[in-house]
């Protein structure tokens, strides 16, 4: 019997290893923190998203756990059907109200928020307009949608407008991350709404970065721009500096009761476990007083940009937690990686195709648990790194 489709994958995976993009996972044995034990080894980690250091939280773990005892491991079903209860519904609420929309929908995954609402508001003989550093989930929704994708390279409004302008498809969907994931950025929200605006088009903004870091009382990238308006699709993820696992679509409560209605990882799937949203209760109530977590990072942010003077490598331009240092090729930032790795120091190299080519980096991401002398330490090893090659 052939084994051709076999072989194939077999000459596809020595070729990652050819050009230094096979992935490996390394399995950790302790809980998330910027203290790891990984592979036996103590590490100094700066790799999660976990920024505000909430992920290993007693709190929230103890509410977790009390939900587990209130409702058991699972739902059920999915929420449509009987797996959607009370606690989903207070969150729901809870949420909405956190970020200054009418009605929240909760998804259990951004990546199911993002491939179930672009498709829900745009499909065959529409247009989408999308950053070109979009997260990955944003495309695939965009192209399970159907709709004419069309990306704009990244941040520039004036090739965005124009390729507006050139669009005669009926409905129009303008997308973008507000914090962009490997380069640490904010996308110009208050622009593109204008743009949403003079082209009649939706505006959906992916905040997975943004949620619980930016804006007063972390009430993310919206709020910190002061925008509000029927137009807006906003998707918190809750993964990530909320420290525990979901997300949500938040907007005008007619548009969340249509994605409710049509959003098809919402609808096929089973409703995440109910003990998740009471974690989730408590997560909110640190977020909203956690100006001190949020403090703290702005420290360890500043401390970073002050300390790391690099000379060939080039720390991206970023205000947020996600301090990217471009190395260029990919062997050598995986040399890199290594390097920091054996004195102890775990950042990981982010290498195309989640970047573009040539723009091979360390990605330093820092969380409210760090202290200043870990990021010292961080900044030290850079610079005696970059010396030495
Ligand atoms: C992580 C991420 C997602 C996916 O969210 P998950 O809850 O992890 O599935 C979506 N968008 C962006 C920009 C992200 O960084």
């Amino acid at each position: 019997m052939s084994t051709r489709l076999l072989d194939e994958l077999k000459t596809n995976l020595a070729e990652l290893d050819a050009r230094a993009l096979r992935r490996v996972r390394r399995s950790l044995e302790s809980p998330c923190g910027p203290y790891a034990r990984v592979d036996g080894r103590d590490m100094l980690a700066f790799c999660s998203n976990d920024y505000l250091g909430l992920a290993a939280d007693p709190a929230i773990a103890q509410a977790l756990q009390r939900g587990v005892e209130r409702w058991g491991a699972g739902s059920g079903a999915s929420h449509l059907v009987s797996g959607h209860y009370t606690i989903h519904d207070e969150l729901e609420a809870r949420l909405a109200a956190f970020v200054g929309c009418e009605r929240a929908l909760y998804f259990s995954t951004g990546f199911m928020a993002n491939t179930g609402v672009v498709p829900a508001l745009v499909g065959r003989g529409d247009a989408i307009f999308a950053d070109r550093l979009n997260h990955a989930s944003l495309v695939d929704g965009a192209l399970l949608s159907r709709a004419d994708l069309h990306r704009y390279p990244h941040a520039d409004l004036a090739a965005l407008e124009r390729s507006l302008s050139g669009s005669t498809a009926k409905r129009k969907l303008i997308v973008t991350d507000s914090v962009f994931s490997m380069d640490g950025d904010v996308a110009p929200l208050a622009d593109l709404l204008e743009l949403a605006e003079r082209h009649d088009a939706w505006l959906m903004v992916d905040d997975a970065h943004g949620f619980g870091v930016l804006g007063p009382h972390g009430r993310g990238a919206l709020a910190e721009a002061g925008l509000d308006s029927w137009r807006l699709i906003y998707i918190g993820t809750l993964g990530k500096a909320a420290g525990v696992s979901g997300a949500f679509a938040a907007g005008n409560s007619e548009v969340v009761e249509w994605l409710m209605q049509t959003a098809r990882p919402y609808i096929f799937t089973t409703g995440a476990p109910p003990a998740l949203a009471e974690g989730l209760m408590a997560s909110l109530d640190r977020i909203e007083r956690g100006d001190d977590l949020r403090t703290q990072l702005d420290t360890l942010i500043r401390v970073l940009r002050d300390e790391l003077r690099l000379e060939r490598w080039q720390l991206m331009n970023s205000r947020t937690p996600i301090q990217p240092v471009v190395i260029g090729d990919n062997a050598e930032a995986v040399a890199v990686a290594r390097a920091l790795w054996d004195e102890g120091i775990w950042v990981p190299a982010i290498r195309p195709p989640t970047v573009p080519n040539g723009t091979a980096r360390l990605r330093v991401s820092l969380s409210a648990a760090h202290t200043v002398a870990d990021v010292e330490r961080l900044a030290a090893a850079l610079r005696r790194l970059e010396a030495a090659r």
